[in-house]
């Protein structure tokens, strides 16, 4: 205990032994055993100097069949998957995120989210490039203003790692040729004007892989526009990318608050030791984290991964937040899964664990509807009366509507149904 500080001894004082110091974290709690660090098993000679930097992770990331071959063997139908990949969504994996693949197993959740495969050349009439209508909702380049008083906005076309089921794949991997968006300051004009606009969300590609001050600038300008209350930054780099979580970067976010941040994690592997320290460091810098994860076929969609998965989630300061219906991207249906799977998943989730480890389940309406949340039924009838519901057990109850001191019913703005439930 000779290595803790006056405040960890302080909190540890009446703790048992296996609640201490985590060393490579500084975190105190149960569960840390469940995180394991980077096995970096294909980068084994890599000083942890170089490991350990952004920058070194960015430049060796494996972008070509020949980077892929040089360290696993491929599938007949990945090879074919990977040569595709130059016409469409490009192949980037950062070394990080590639040591976790397991070689051996081509179902392995980690290796079908990053490595293409021939299947995505296979297209289903009910699939397009924009499948939740974002270019419809465009008023300017690079900003979608759907909802009322939010906007999204694109900054950069990059990301560390390409994901096979990207909604925005016609967009990402360097497919506008810039970095930071060649249109910013029209973007910035727009939110001038729109003072109905209090929320920004940033994404992309990915807004944590500008620079510092790339990304200072960006904050400064948001923050110089008096009606915007709430930024967000939408991001996977703390999971692809943890070393990029540098204490430089928390303490220039930090300037900008309120500012939270929305990651994207599918699998419970995915949530190293590292990636833990990245998200940690986050939180203790003040800002709000949340988790969004896509239901994906044989990656995520079972109640017993996403329970890990979000329990992980929980021991990490971050709450999970959203549960995706995978988009209707072009050459996805390999990876996606019935809508029905979601709704077991958030069945055998809701009333089994902690409230706060309960995504919402939706689905992004096909052509630019929004995001509809959809949920297992639990209200069987109601009227003006009563409403009648099952608990997550199946059990029903009944609940007396409120009436006025003389009497009254008071007028439900709601309408009555009932939903004919199986035996
Ligand atoms: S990190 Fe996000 S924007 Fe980038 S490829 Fe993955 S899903 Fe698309």
């Amino acid at each position: 205990m000779s290595d803790l500080t006056a405040r960890d001894s302080y909190r540890i004082v009446s703790l048992p032994i296996n609640h201490m110091r985590n060393e490579d974290s500084g975190i105190i709690g149960r569960g840390t055993e469940r995180f394991h660090p980077n096995p970096k098993s294909d980068w084994p000679d890599t000083p942890p100097s170089d490991w350990n930097d952004w920058r070194w992770q960015l430049k060796n990331r494996i972008t070509d069949l020949d980077g892929l071959e040089k360290r696993m063997t491929l599938t007949p139908d990945e090879r074919a998957g990977v040569r595709l990949a130059s016409s469409k969504l490009s192949l980037g994996i950062t070394p990080h995120f590639f040591s976790l693949i397991d070689k051996n197993d081509p179902r392995c959740p980690i290796r079908r989210q990053v490595i293409p495969t021939l299947d995505e050349g296979r297209v289903d009439p009910s699939e397009v490039l924009d499948p939740v209508g974002e270019d419809s909702s465009s008023p300017v380049p690079g900003l979608v203003h759907r909802y009322p008083d939010r906007v999204l906005l694109l900054v950069t076309d990059r990301c560390a790692s390409y994901c096979r089921y990207c909604t925005r794949s016609r967009l990402v991997s360097g497919a506008g040729g810039y970095d930071f968006h060649p249109e910013f300051d029209k973007a910035v004009a727009y939110l001038r004007q729109h003072t109905e606009v209090r929320d920004v969300l940033l994404s992309g590609g990915d807004p944590l892989l500008l620079s510092d001050d790339k990304l200072d600038y960006l904050l400064t300008t948001l923050r110089s526009i008096p009606h915007l209350e709430f930024l967000r930054i939408g991001s996977r780099i703390p999971i692809f990318l943890p070393q990029r979580i540098t204490p430089e970067l928390c303490t220039m976010l930090r300037k900008h608050h309120p500012i939270w941040i929305s990651v994207h994690t599918n699998h419970p592997r995915e949530l190293t030791s590292e990636v833990r320290e990245a998200l940690v460091r986050l939180a203790d810098a003040g800002i709000p984290l949340g988790n969004q994860s896509v239901l994906l076929d044989g990656i995520n969609d079972s109640v017993e991964v996403m329970k890990e998965l979000v329990h992980k989630l929980l021991l990490c300061r971050v709450r999970p937040y959203y549960l995706y219906q995978c988009d209707l991207i072009q050459g996805s249906r390999h990876l996606r899964s019935p809508v029905g799977k979601g709704l077991e998943i958030i069945e055998g989730l809701r009333g089994f664990t902690s409230g706060y480890a309960v995504p919402q389940f939706v689905v992004d309406a096909p052509g630019g509807g929004g995001k509809v949340p959809i949920n297992p039924e639990y209200v069987i009838y109601k009227d003006a009366e009563r409403i009648v519901f099952r608990n997550f057990q199946g059990k029903v109850y009944e609940y007396p509507e409120p009436v006025t001191p003389d009497g009254k019913r008071i007028a439900s703005p709601f309408p009555d149904y009932e939903v004919s439930v199986k035996d």
